[in-house]
């Protein structure tokens, strides 16, 4: 179990869990920066901004909490130049809390001629070709100097599909290097290291249990990690392209051995109907790419399914992209500008239709918290599904729409 923080140091992390209805639960949880409301989506500001979206739009429509990416961060400008500007809050502008990955999930997809050890991820960066090691110390401690509010560890994320015996090794080399961050934690908390500007000494960290697609892995991985004991738990290499029904069933299986007094983060997903689902099996936290970079790509997110702006249909449309949404977007624009500023390249098509994408998704857990406080979260679940799949843009039998997470 997580411990409780030096109370010299920053504010206490803490989690209550308010209501629960079926395995779905209510909760929040108290960071250096505030309040945050479960279940929670946090958009993703990979460069210290979420693309094409002011943090005053992100306050006005809800996000009490957004993901920074260590990875990005750490080559550019740098975690040591963001210490010295007093952390990443003060030097984003964003007052409210913030959670930043390990850099690890980057390591393995973006970066170039990369090599793993017992030690740590070896790497080039894919913007100058500049080497770096990412060991899970070097983890915990670019995060310190970030000073997000919530610090995950260093995993290794496994490619799928994998053997059993690939994911196995994957996942025990994960515990240790698990083990070493929070040691590496702890010693920062205790004794306050010269080369390590802490920039959040209230910052949380968070263990992630990985195990792939399989059953006894996903549970001697959680137990293992769980062992070690964080303020939090995540479930990480979920959403890398395993069949719908496996994930849930992981995330179902795993959330059950997670401990039901921390909170629980669903890494990198998904849809609006991952969101729903994965709450109804015990997820708190969700964080994913999908709202933000489909509406750069033209894709938006409604109540009645998803709808693609670029489709000719939309030309001469005069309605809102979603009459049921309150947004700046569909409270000023039809769904004719927004098609003729995507088909004129204007960034403001990006901006409007992210403002609009990100609308739905906090709407969509508000009214999820909403329902579980009500004890009417079965019926939403069942309802929002059902309005979600009819997808405006396949009328004419054709979907025009892909995911492309
Ligand atoms: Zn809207």
């Amino acid at each position: 179990m997580g411990r409780p923080f030096d109370k010299t140091q920053g504010r206490p992390f803490g989690f209550t869990l308010c209501a629960t209805d079926g395995r779905a639960r209510l909760g929040e949880f108290e960071t250096p920066h505030g309040l945050v409301h479960t279940p929670a989506f946090m958009p993703v500001g990979t460069q210290g901004a979420v693309k094409a979206t002011l943090h005053r739009d992100l306050v006005e429509i809800g996000a009490e909490i957004i993901l920074g990416n260590t990875y990005h961060l750490f080559l550019r400008p740098g975690d040591e130049l963001i210490a010295r500007r007093g952390g990443l809050h003060r030097f984003i502008g964003w007052e409210r809390p913030m959670l930043t990955d390990s850099g690890g999930f980057q390591v393995f997809s973006l970066a170039q001629r990369r090599t793993i050890t017992e030690e740590g991820a070896e790497f080039q960066s894919h913007l100058d070709g500049s080497r770096h090691q990412l060991t899970p110390e070097r983890a915990v401690d670019i995060q310190a100097r970030l000073g997000s509010d919530i610090a995950m560890v260093l995993d290794e994320c496994l490619a799928f599909p994998a053997t059993h015996e690939d994911a196995a090794e994957s996942m025990q080399r994960s515990v240790r290097w698990a083990a070493r961050c929070r040691a590496r934690l702890e010693l920062l908390r205790g004794t306050p290291s010269p080369d390590v500007m802490v920039s959040n000494p209230g910052q949380a960290q968070f263990g992630i249990v990985q195990g792939g697609v399989f059953s006894d892995l996903r549970q001697e991985s959680a137990d293992a990690t769980v062992a070690i004991g964080f303020e939090g738990y995540a479930i990480g290499g979920l959403s890398v392209g395993e069949p719908i029904d496996q994930m849930y069933q992981v995330v179902e299986e795993t959330t059950a051995r997670l401990p039901g007094a921390l909170p629980r983060y669903l890494m990198g997903a998904g849809t609006p109907e991952d969101l729903v689902e994965c709450v109804a099996r015990g997820i708190d936290m969700f964080d994913c790419v999908l709202p933000t970079r489909n509406a750069r790509n033209g894709q938006l997110f409604t109540s009645v399914g998803r709808l693609n702006i670029k489709n000719a249909k939309y030309a001469e449309d005069e309605g809102p992209v979603d009459p049921a949404c309150r947004c700046y977007t569909c409270t000023h624009h039809s769904r004719a500008y927004l098609r003729h500023l995507y088909q004129a390249g204007e960034m403001t098509a990006g901006a409007l239709n992210t403002l609009h994408n990100l609308t739905f998704y906090l709407d969509t857990m508000k009214r999820i918290r909403e329902a579980i406080q009500l004890g009417t979260f079965e019926r939403f679940r069942q309802e929002f599904l059902r309005s979600v799949r009819l997808k405006p843009d396949t009328t004419n039998g054709v979907s025009s729409l892909s995911l492309d997470s």
